[in-house]
């Protein structure tokens, strides 16, 4: 299996065999084997639809600890519908896996519903920033053990004007993790962001 040939292990491969991910897509051919490293931050400039949910779900995966029941991986992006959809493909990915907690957090819908799910132990936190934000402020949450953080659609989150937000979001997660940004354009905006948070990244375009 050619996902397998990338380093996705076994179980992972069963569930995305089962959505019909015969072979990846150019973005997960080169991202995959990279990002599993788990050692570098990293740009993809990527527009929706080739397939980069997977590219950085499949790795992210693969990097956390299943046993620790605390958010290693934090995923920010701009709206409610690509949060729900980006953790629905977390939980279909991970269908073998066991137990892995995947939290959507976003606004519009109940903030106590979401901070009870947090506190049942998420392995995975895809948010949008205003209500991670808000979150963050009731001091319920505990960002030691985040090792990647993703920024995806990075330049629409810019765009809605979150940059405020991401800066407060991911002062509150450790230096030592990772940043994997995806934008489907490189303004300035983005490029600020790549430098400010991020060290020497694997860079690659789509
Ligand atoms: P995305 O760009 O992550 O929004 O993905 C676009 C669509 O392509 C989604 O419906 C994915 O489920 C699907 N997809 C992603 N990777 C593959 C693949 N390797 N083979 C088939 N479908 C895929």
């Amino acid at each position: 299996n050619l996902f397998e040939q990338l380093g996705i292990g076994p179980k992972t491969v069963q569930a995305i065999t089962e959505l019909g991910f015969e072979a990846p897509t150019p973005i997960q051919e080169q991202a995959i084997p990279e990002l599993l490293k788990g050692n570098r931050d990293f740009v993809g400039l990527a527009q929706t639809g080739t397939g980069k949910t997977a590219a950085f779900g499949l790795p992210m995966l693969e990097l956390i600890n299943l046993d620790l029941r605390q958010p290693q991986a934090l995923v920010l992006c701009p709206t409610r519908e690509l949060c729900l959809q980006i953790t629905n493909d977390l939980v279909n990915f991970s269908k073998y896996l066991g137990q892995v907690n995947v939290v959507a957090v976003y606004g519009g819908a109940s903030i106590i519903n979401q901070m009870r799910d947090l506190k049942r132990g998420a392995h995975i936190i895809v948010a949008t920033p205003g209500r991670m934000l808000d979150i963050i402020n009731r001091n319920v949450i505990n960002f030691d053990n985040v090792k990647i953080s993703v920024l995806d659609e990075a330049d629409e989150m810019l765009n809605m004007g979150f940059q405020e937000d991401i800066n407060a979001i991911l002062s509150h997660t450790p230096d030592t993790k990772n940043t994997w940004l995806f934008s489907a354009t490189m303004p300035n905006e983005v490029r600020r962001i790549s430098q400010n948070y991020m060290t020497d990244p694997f860079e690659l375009t789509v």
